[in-house]
């Protein structure tokens, strides 16, 4: 698998960025994880719109979903023009019906459900999704193919269940909103210190800190989430890759 970071701000994009978005790229399929403000534009810098065949929403959230209009104009408008004759598939939860309905936006684009504890197959990839705490109902993903697997917390508090559906994942991709000495738990998020014991605990090889705060120095999650995890710890960056390779 390779995983692109498309977009890696919580709560509104820095100038030329993004929020949340992440392009993930298995044997000819094409998934978007998010698609939140100013993704639809960094996009198409690594893959062309008319390309992406699945798009998965974590949850409602505008840094999270912001582009998701824009996103089904592109396909209506590759579709209208041939420049492809498949449907784009957006993925969510059915716990906001009004969110999820906005999914589908005929004739280009179908919204379809996904349930916590069912698999969920995007060619040879296989995502399952975990409940995390956070304002809104919102799920964590787990992604899995050839034996390589990777977890994206999506928002939330630091939850032991999550330690436990990150076990052994190759990489964790997990939100890091605050820093140490900040308390998150009220706003829902995670510090640093928790991204890195959740890495810690769950066993996994490498840690992606993301979903990063508009204040402070970003260098100082990394050294926070070091002292609890002993593995390579990185910070999200627009186009940061990352193979997942046996
Ligand atoms: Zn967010
Ligand atoms: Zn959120």
């Amino acid at each position: 698998m390779k995983i692109t970071v498309i977009g890696f701000w919580g709560a509104y994009p820095e100038k030329g960025e993004a929020t949340s978005c992440y392009l993930v790229e298995h044997n000819n399929m094409t998934v978007v994880i998010d698609c939140g403000s100013g993704a639809v534009s960094q996009l198409q810098n690594y893959i062309e719109l008319k390309d992406v065949d699945a798009v998965v929403f974590s949850h409602y959230h505008a840094d999270h979903q912001a582009d998701l209009g824009v996103m089904q104009y592109a396909r209506i408008v590759d579709k209208a023009i041939g420049r492809t004759s498949d449907s784009l598939l957006m993925y969510g939860h059915r716990e906001d019906e009004a969110a999820f309905a906005s999914l589908t936006k005929e004739p280009a684009v179908e919204g379809l459900p996904y349930n916590e504890g069912e698999a969920l197959h995007l060619g040879e990839m296989t995502f399952t999704f975990s409940r995390t705490d956070h304002p809104v109902p919102c799920f964590a993903m787990r992604v899995e193919a050839d034996g390589q697997s990777f977890v994206f917390t999506a928002d939330t508090t630091y939850m032991d269940s999550l330690v436990e559906f990150s076990e052994g994942a190759d990489l964790l991709i997990a939100e890091t909103s605050f820093y140490a000495d900040q308390d998150p738990t009220n706003f829902g998020h995670m510090n640093s210190t928790e991204a890195g014991r959740m890495a810690r605990k769950a066993g996994v090889k490498q840690l992606v800190l993301t979903h990063l705060p508009h204040f402070g120095e970003h260098p100082d999650l990394v050294k926070e989430a070091k002292l609890e995890f002993d593995g390579t710890v990185e910070l999200a960056a627009t186009g940061k890759v990352i193979e997942l390779k046996n």
